[in-house]
């Protein structure tokens, strides 16, 4: 069974024809995916091959030298690189062998498929030719036979109408021989043609188209085996499991293998070991407690009366949360001791940790229980030790090394009471005891040689008292015992007892060693008596009660404050162990430094930034005076703030400067006196009395304003907020300076926390830019203030907020001369509003300038 013998019909020839034209589609087709393939694979392997130079980017990296998983991973590359390569070189040769046949038998298969039609066609074309031979011969023979006939029969018919002779006959036989003769040839042209025709029919189809169907049988097979040769070949450029890459593939697996977990590190340790590690040094930091006044010490609890509570408290804290994490250790499940790290599991892992973090935890809690019980142990624990020493509210610096030293070897040896012992004054049973002391006169500053006056103490040689600026009387509590006073009230008689004066203040009247004063002072709403001691830095100590409303430190109780402090300072005993403190001079009252109760408030004239101005009188002397007050109700460093006024009013002495009479710290509320400048504030007298201000007042101001700020920058003092507003107008519209709540005493100040309540349009454009202040400043600020006196109270930069008025002075603009201003003052004016501040005039050429001008408008 083959070709020839099969497919020898027409339907056989169209099929093969078919199929033909089928499989020419298959070789386009498979020469469309497999040109696809080859790019994809070209592509794949560009793309591996580039991930593996990424790849091997790694080992620049010189901390991993010596690295064996390193030096893997780089041959691992290395073979991705390689893998890239045949990748590639399959897919060329996928191109340049397989499809390259597919493209040669494609198109020979399309030759052979028109060749075999041409056969085909020539086959048909012959068998055709023949039919047609005989066909025509046939058709031939037919007429000729016709012909025949029709000349026999009228040959016949003449032969028997003319008998056998006649020319007509003749004609007509004639005829009859030719159409006879035409005949004959004809069969034996026919019978000829029969017989070549069939034999050549029969070589045609028996011979010819056998051979031609043979033929194209082994045509056909031909192109199988070269298309098989092209599968093969396919198969073989699409294998990724060859030998190369096998080989490949294993060279993978033995740089994976050839890691050793334990050489990896050999090289690293090699190149970077150091010796064990050292301990962390967690070490306090002794600057820390520079300025503590040796009551803190380092790697020391400090146990006092401040913290005592808060260590018993922590302790049970710290001995509770011991227990639970006691408990929960022992909850933890132990792990079986396996020492093969690799068997162990992550629950392992973890449990481990959370021994270990629970282990810690433990250490720390039980290392601080162990702290706190030894400190308090220390102290004997039971009882308080007397005398609590308060210093760690202070900021006070001393010499750290002087203290500690002191401190080491004073150990603090009494036991700590449960009620603290602290002995608290209520306020309102000490406020009964306020004394009848006659109030302070206001005296002229006196020399420093007065600052000392002596005092006896009984038994003993003269004692020095010291006492402060002017102090006119000296006290006789000390060194008289009849004096003494079965109350704590007995101690606000004694010059040493120095009231609510806030802790700066006691801070800078203890200045000699020895040095001491009583003050109050309220914790958790009670009041506390204090001594302060100038020892080793400065040590406050707290009077406590003994039984029978006795008080003491840690020696004898007395009936009375006064009698216990009088105890220590003759003694010459330290008032603890502990602190060392021994009392030598005993530092009286500044003359400021009044009674509440020596000033009786009258009427409220005005209301300041910390509380309302009264109008008020000195007791004694019926004197009437001007008194600020400090709201109740303000935190501690805002009544600081309200005393700085007064302490750098204290220094001053100048007609145009309001003067300070004294403090009142005895009690709440706290107060500054004043001397009463019964005009009060410019601005409201410059607006009251606009119409009838004269021009020759408005000089004087200025010149006042003028010689009070002269005499201000000879000090060094920077007001800062100089306006007509913090102006005081007293008799005759004298101005004098007043409101030194932003003053400051330094040549320079430079403001770092931040701009707020700043009178932006009195203030220099270099104190609003860049927090700079110094007189410069006030200078400006008395260009607005005479601006201010010649508008009669306006309002500068009217019309526009600050920040407008601030970015138009930076761009030059400055206040326009007030109706009526002479134009000597309105120059004036403009050079005190000079943008560069060097560019300004001093007081001391304002002062002279306004006094020659107030000459030459008299
Ligand atoms: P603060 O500095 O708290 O803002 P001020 O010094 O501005 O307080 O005083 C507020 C007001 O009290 C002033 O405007 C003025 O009317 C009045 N005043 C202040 N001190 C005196 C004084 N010594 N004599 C008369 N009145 C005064």
């Amino acid at each position: 069974m083959g070709f020839s013998t099969s497919l020898q019909g027409q339907a056989s020839h169209e099929a093969l024809l078919g199929r033909q034209d089928a499989e020419i589609k298959l070789l386009e087709t498979m020469k469309r995916c497999l040109t696809s393939k080859v790019k994809s694979d070209r592509e794949y392997a560009s793309t591996i091959s580039s991930l593996s130079s990424q790849g091997k980017k790694v080992e620049r990296c010189d901390d991993l030298v010596g690295s064996l998983i390193t030096q893997s991973w780089r041959d691992i590359m290395d073979c991705i690189d390689q893998t890239a390569k045949l990748i590639k070189q399959q897919a060329d040769s996928m191109e340049n062998i397989v499809i390259d046949h597919i493209n040669s038998l494609h198109s020979e298969r399309r030759r052979a498929r028109k060749l075999y039609q041409e056969e085909q066609t020539w086959l048909t074309n012959q068998f055709q030719q023949l039919s047609e031979d005989v066909a025509r011969k046939k058709t031939e023979y037919q007429k000729n036979l016709e012909m025949y006939k029709l000349a026999r029969s009228r040959f016949e018919e003449h032969y028997v109408k003319s008998g056998r002779g006649g020319r007509k006959l003749d004609d007509v036989r004639e005829k009859y021989q030719k159409a006879c003769r035409k005949l004959h040839l004809t069969h034996n042209e026919y019978v000829l043609l029969l017989g070549a025709v069939t034999d050549c029919e029969h070589d045609l189809r028996n011979c010819y188209l056998p051979s031609l169907l043979r033929r194209q049988q082994s045509i056909h097979q031909e192109f199988i085996v070269a298309w098989k040769k092209i599968l093969q070949d396919t198969a073989k450029y699409s294998h990724f499991a060859s030998e190369k890459f096998v080989e490949i593939q294993a060279q993978m697996k033995a740089a994976a293998d050839s890691v050793n977990p334990l050489d990896e590190y050999k090289d690293f340790i090699g190149k970077h070991g150091t010796r064990p590690a050292s301990p962390l040094r967690l070490s306090f930091d002794e600057n820390l407690v520079d300025n503590t006044s040796g009551k803190l010490l380092p790697n020391k609890l400090t146990v006092d009366n401040l913290t005592i509570d808060w260590l018993r408290a922590r302790l049970t804290e710290l001995e509770s949360s011991l227990k639970a994490t006691q408990q929960n250790r022992q909850s933890i499940q132990p792990t079986e001791n396996n020492s093969d790290l690799s068997k162990k599991t992550p629950l392992d892992y973890s449990r481990e940790r959370e021994e270990l973090r629970l282990r810690c935890q433990e250490k720390k809690i039980s290392r601080q229980t162990e702290i706190i019980r030894g400190a308090l142990n220390e102290l004997g624990c039971e009882e308080l030790p007397s005398g609590c020493d308060l210093s760690m509210e202070g900021s006070f610096t001393e010499p750290s090394t002087q203290s500690k030293t002191s401190l080491k070897s004073k150990k603090f040896q009494k036991n700590l009471g449960p009620d603290n012992g602290l002995f608290t004054l209520r306020r309102n049973q000490h406020l009964l005891a306020m004394i009848k002391k006659s109030p302070l006169k206001y005296l002229p500053p006196v020399n420093d040689t007065n600052n000392i006056a002596m005092s006896h103490s009984a038994g003993s040689s003269p004692t020095p008292i010291r006492v402060n600026s002017s102090r006119y009387t000296v006290p006789s509590g000390l060194n008289n015992s009849t004096n003494n006073q079965k109350s704590s009230g007995g101690l606000i008689e004694e010059e040493w007892f120095h009231g609510v004066l806030p802790r700066e203040e006691v801070v800078r009247l203890l200045v000699i060693e020895g040095d001491f004063l009583v003050r109050e002072t309220t914790r958790n709403d009670e009041c506390q008596i204090v001594l302060s001691v100038c020892w080793d830095g400065h040590k406050h100590f707290i009077v406590q009660t003994a039984s029978e409303g006795h008080y003491r430190f840690e020696g004898p109780a007395f009936p009375s404050i006064p009698e216990l402090i009088r105890h220590q300072w003759k003694s010459g005993l330290p008032v603890t162990s502990r602190s060392g403190a021994v009392l030598k001079t005993p530092i009286l009252r500044e003359r400021w430094e009044l009674n509440n109760d020596d000033v009786i408030l009258q009427e409220k004239i005005g209301r300041g930034n910390f509380g309302d101005v009264y109008k008020a009188k000195l007791r004694s002397c019926q004197t009437e005076v001007a008194v600020k007050t400090c709201k109740v109700t303000l935190p501690d460093e805002q009544k600081r703030k309200f005393l700085q006024e007064g302490r750098i009013l204290k220094q001053y002495d100048h007609p145009n400067i309001v003067k300070l009479i004294g403090i009142c710290v005895q009690k709440q509320p706290i107060m500054i006196v004043m001397e009463l400048v019964a005009g009060g504030s410019l601005l409201t007298y410059l607006r009251k009395n606009s119409s009838s201000i004269s021009q020759r007042e408005q000089f004087r101001m200025c010149k006042d304003a003028a010689a009070g700020m002269r005499y201000l920058e000879s000090k060094y003092c920077i007001h800062r907020d100089l306006a007509a507003r913090n102006c005081l107008v007293g008799n005759e519209s004298i101005v004098k300076i007043s409101d030194f709540g932003m003053s400051r005493e330094e040549e320079e100040y430079i403001v770092s926390d931040g701009m707020k309540q700043i009178p932006i349009k009195w203030t220099a454009p270099e104190a609003l830019n860049f927090g700079k202040y110094t007189s410069l400043c006030d200078i400006w600020s008395y260009g607005v203030l005479m601006w201010e006196i010649f508008s009669k109270g306006g309002n500068p930069y009217s019309g526009m907020s600050n920040s407008q008025a601030r970015e138009k002075i930076d761009a030059g603009y400055r206040l326009p001369a007030p109706d009526n201003t002479p134009d000597e003052v309105y120059k004036l004016m403009l050079r005190c509003w000079e943008y560069e501040p060097d560019k300004r005039p001093h007081f001391e050429q304002i002062y002279n300038i306004i006094n020659a001008l107030c000459q030459s408008h008299v």
